[in-house]
Formats: structure tokens, C-alpha cells, sequence
């Protein structure tokens, strides 16, 4: 069992994580407190499996506790369906000493903490994240939100959860394509931070695939904490060092929107995206072919797709001029300049995208 703490003041919490430890979501909730009232917010997939358990150590624990179901799918992150959460929470006689339990992945993660930082002005929110990707990626930096038909993620806010409980065990349900694209996020923490790690996940291949918590628990506790050391010094994304998350996201965020959301997972994406950004790199000469190779080789070994989607690359490229990170009319990409670190770069000549758009490895 590991535990990382993220140290915000005074929004600091932990996350565990460990193998069979869904019980100790009791410990982030106050339960047996008089008046305790935990609502679990899940989807219809992650409720046959999960929230019994969870609901179950809260219930025992003196907690009333009661649980809402939403549609498994992206199309549940709206506000018509956090419109519906907040009333059924006001109708079970929720209020601001409620704490809202997020079981499930970042869908469920992302509406359950805007509906936690909305209602009755904010209540306490606590996460019991069930994807690879939730577990090393949402689960850490308090962004919560849903979409807009217009925009992803476009209404929302920071809400730090109190707590988070990973376990690795939920792990062993998850669709196999859905857990190699959470493996796209965690190869990206060791191209961005940390070359150890990297090449840690090199040598794990095989134990990766099968799922083991041991090296499971392992792995997700150096992505938390790398994640942590970011959010700590940039909680809100202000002084641009959170950036370095979005590494590959520029051209994944293009790939996802030219394909109307429907044809690629997010990590998958995020894999695509960041062979893109290392061409873009070995094109400006900031590394070489073998880090390209390498970065591909590991990507290819999780079974991530790589190929670019067939789409007009001048659609992609305009798509990326709408990014978050355009700054007055430039793109701007994060790159690598070597494993395990990389930079944020202006003055991307737009010939260099589209010659790594059109090189496929
Ligand atoms: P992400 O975390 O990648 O944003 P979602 O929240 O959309 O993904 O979850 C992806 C899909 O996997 C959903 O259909 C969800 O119901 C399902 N799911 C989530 N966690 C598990 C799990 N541990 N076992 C089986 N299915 C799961
Ligand atoms: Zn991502």
C-alpha cells in the first residue's frame, strides 16, 4: 500500500493506493459522524460491479448512504445531466455536510466533482477512480467539469477531492482497450519526467499486460506523484508548468475533434499525439531518431495505435489554432528535448506539423 500526498495548503489529501483497499474510501467520508450522508455518483457498468462494496464499508460504518446512476459514456459529462444530480441530491435531503463519492472512471470523476463543487456551493467530494486513466490521470489536480455541445471541459472548476482510493483489483474488469489507453499516460510521465521510470516500464512489459498489482501499485503511485509534484507548484494552471501534462494532447485534442469523438480513446490519442510531437522535435533537431524509436517501440509494446487518422491534416491543423495553449495566434507545443524532460516551445513553423503529421512510424 502506497500512499501520496498532494500538498496544497490547505486543500492538501491523500491518495492510496493499494490491492483490495476500496473499503478505505469509509476514512475520506467521516461516516460515522451523526448525519453522515455519502452519495455515490457511478455509471450503470460500474455499479453492478463496484459500488455495492464501497456502499456497503459506508453503510457499516454509520453513514446513510445513497447512490445515483448515470449513463456509462461521455455524452453523461452535460449539464443536463448534472442538473439531474443536483435535483435528485436535494430530493434525498443532501446538503452542505453531504460528501459526494465519485466511483468509476473520468467521466463519472469529472461530473461527479462539478456536481460536488456546484451543489450548495461546494460539498466534500472523494474519489474511487476505476480506469487506468482515472487512476493516473484525473485523479490527481482537482479538475472537475462537463462539456458543452460547443466545447469539451468548457464549464467547470478546481475542487480538490478529500481523498482518493485506488485499487488496483477494480483494475482487472477494465476492457482491454481501455486499459491500454490509460498505458498512453503513463509512458507519457516517463518521456516528460522521468527517464527512470521510463525505462522502468521497458523491462515490465509482461507484468504490465497481465495486469499484476504489484507492479500496478508501483506504477500508478510514480504517475500520482509526478502528477503531484506538477499540480503542487501550478495548482491552477496559471504559470504554464502544467502545460507539460499536455504533452502530445495539442495533436490529440485534433485527432479527437476531426473524428468527432466517436473513433478514438483518449489514450489512444495521447499515444498518436505524442509520436507526432517527437517527429515534430527530431524535425526542429531538439532529439534524434532514437528517441523517436524508443518512445515508439514502448508505445507499440502497450498495443497503442500510432498511425495518424485519415482526416485532412489542414482540419487538424486548424483545430490546433484553437487550442488552449495558442498564445496571440502562435501554436505552441510542448517537445521533448530528451527522455524524461520537456519544454514548452513557440514559433512552430506550421510546414513542421505538417511534415510530422505526414511521417508515420
Ligand atoms: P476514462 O476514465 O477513460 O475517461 P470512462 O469514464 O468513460 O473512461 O470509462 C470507460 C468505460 O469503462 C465506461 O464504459 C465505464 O463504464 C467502463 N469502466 C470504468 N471502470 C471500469 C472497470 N473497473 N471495469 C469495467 N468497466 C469499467
Ligand atoms: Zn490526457
Amino acid at each position: 500500500m502506497y500512499t501520496v500526498h498532494v500538498n496544497l495548503d490547505p486543500r492538501s489529501y491523500d491518495i492510496e493506493i493499494g490491492s483490495g483497499n476500496l473499503r478505505d474510501v469509509v476514512k475520506f467520508c467521516d461516516a460515522e459522524q451523526e448525519d453522515a450522508h455519502s452519495v455515490i455518483i457511478t455509471d450503470a457498468n460500474i455499479d453492478d460491479l463496484y459500488s455495492e462494496p464501497v456502499a456497503d464499508a459506508l453503510a457499516e460504518a454509520g453513514s446513510e448512504v445513497d447512490v445515483l446512476v448515470v449513463e456509462p459514456g461521455e455524452a453523461s459529462k452535460a449539464a443536463e445531466v448534472a442538473a439531474e444530480l443536483w435535483d435528485q441530491m436535494l430530493d434525498l435531503g443532501s446538503d452542505r455536510k453531504s460528501v459526494v463519492i465519485a466511483v468509476g472512471g473520468g467521466v463519472v470523476g469529472d461530473l461527479a466533482g462539478f456536481v460536488a463543487a456546484t451543489f450548495a456551493r461546494g460539498v466534500r467530494f472523494v474519489q474511487v477512480p476505476t480506469t487506468l486513466l482515472a487512476q493516473v490521470d484525473s485523479s490527481v489536480g482537482g479538475k472537475v467539469g462537463i462539456n458543452l455541445p460547443g466545447g469539451k471541459n468548457m464549464v467547470g472548476a478546481f475542487w480538490q477531492p478529500r481523498g482518493v482510493v485506488i485499487d488496483v483489483d477494480v483494475l482487472q474488469s477494465l476492457p482491454d482497450r481501455e486499459y491500454r489507453a490509460g498505458l498512453a499516460e503513463v509512458v507519457k510521465y516517463g518521456v516528460i519526467q522521468d527517464v527512470d521510470f521510463f525505462a522502468h516500464l521497458e523491462v515490465n512489459v509482461d507484468p504490465i499486460h497481465a495486469r499484476e498489482p504489484k507492479v500496478l501499485t508501483g506504477i500508478i503511485e510514480r504517475c500520482c506523484r509526478l502528477k503531484a509534484d506538477v499540480v503542487e507548484q501550478d495548482e491552477c494552471d496559471k504559470t504554464g508548468l502544467r502545460a507539460i501534462l499536455n504533452y502530445g494532447h495539442t495533436f490529440c485534442h485534433a485527432f479527437e475533434a476531426a473524428t468527432d469523438y466517436d473513433q478514438l480513446l483518449h489514450g489512444e490519442g495521447v499515444a498518436i499525439g505524442m509520436m507526432c510531437a517527437a517527429r515534430l522535435a527530431q524535425r526542429m533537431g531538439r532529439v534524434d531518431g532514437e528517441f523517436v524509436e524508443r518512445q515508439r517501440a514502448l508505445l507499440e509494446a502497450f498495443g497503442l495505435p500510432l498511425a495518424v487518422p485519415e482526416v485532412e491534416h489542414d482540419e487538424l491543423i486548424e483545430l490546433m489554432y484553437r487550442d488552449k495553449k495558442v498564445d496571440r495566434g502562435k501554436l505552441r507545443f510542448v517537445l521533448p528535448s530528451r527522455m524524461g524532460h520537456v519544454e514548452c516551445v513557440g514559433d512552430v513553423q506550421t510546414d513542421d506539423i505538417r511534415a510530422a503529421l505526414a511521417e508515420q512510424s
